[in-house]
């Protein structure tokens, strides 16, 4: 199977690197629990180009992994044959830092494609045949939902939807896929 796997919110951990560049800028103490919003400007009180602003200066180098055991459960899908497809809305030259960061944490893809921003992801699932879509955005796996399996991964800004089945680390995602290819076996064609 192809499994689309989003990369801000679900493979690295982006938020929390903004939140101390704002932070240390307004005085604020921001947590990632407080941004129960996608579209979270109004919570922390910026506009959108200042939020555009605070995303350019992040250091896309040292972002950490959501889930420490990502590696492990990537390699042991494409052990059994899963392809991994690495789908990011994010531009030059971000797109790029972000994908040297995911090979300086040994994430193994077969395939890197950033669409660039205000993008459906849709078309891209469409021209890979792409089977599962793992993304924290409840917009996105609304768009692409048609066309393959939606893997909502937990945070705070989408706790609040049950539209989705959601796993909370990479643990679950393996668990769903598994869960999903074996109830295949009894879906009438
Ligand atoms: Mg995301």
């Amino acid at each position: 199977m192809k499994i689309g796997i989003d990369i801000d919110g679900v493979l690295l951990d982006t938020i929390p690197a903004f939140l101390e560049l704002v932070n240390k800028d307004k005085g604020t103490a921001f947590t990632k629990a407080a941004i129960t919003d996608y579209y979270f400007g109004d919570i922390i009180g910026i506009t959108d180009d200042e939020m555009w602003e605070y995303f350019k200066k992040v250091d896309n180098s040292k972002l950490p992994l959501c889930d420490p055991s990502a590696k492990s459960w990537i390699d042991f899908l494409r052990k059994r044959g899963h392809e991994i497809i690495v789908i990011t809305c994010n531009e030059e030259p971000r797109a790029t830092q972000l994908r040297d960061r995911l090979r300086a944490l040994d994430i193994q893809m077969d395939n890197f494609i950033a669409i660039g921003p205000n993008v459906s992801k849709l078309e891209t699932i469409r021209q890979h045949n792409v089977d599962y879509m793992i993304d924290d955005s409840i917009r996105n796996l609304d768009q692409v939902s048609t066309d393959c399996f939606p893997i909502m991964y937990t945070q705070p800004w989408n706790a609040q939807t049950k539209r989705f089945l959601r796993a909370n680390d990479f643990y679950g995602i393996v668990d769903i896929i598994r869960c999903k290819e074996r109830l295949k076996k009894y879906e009438v064609e």
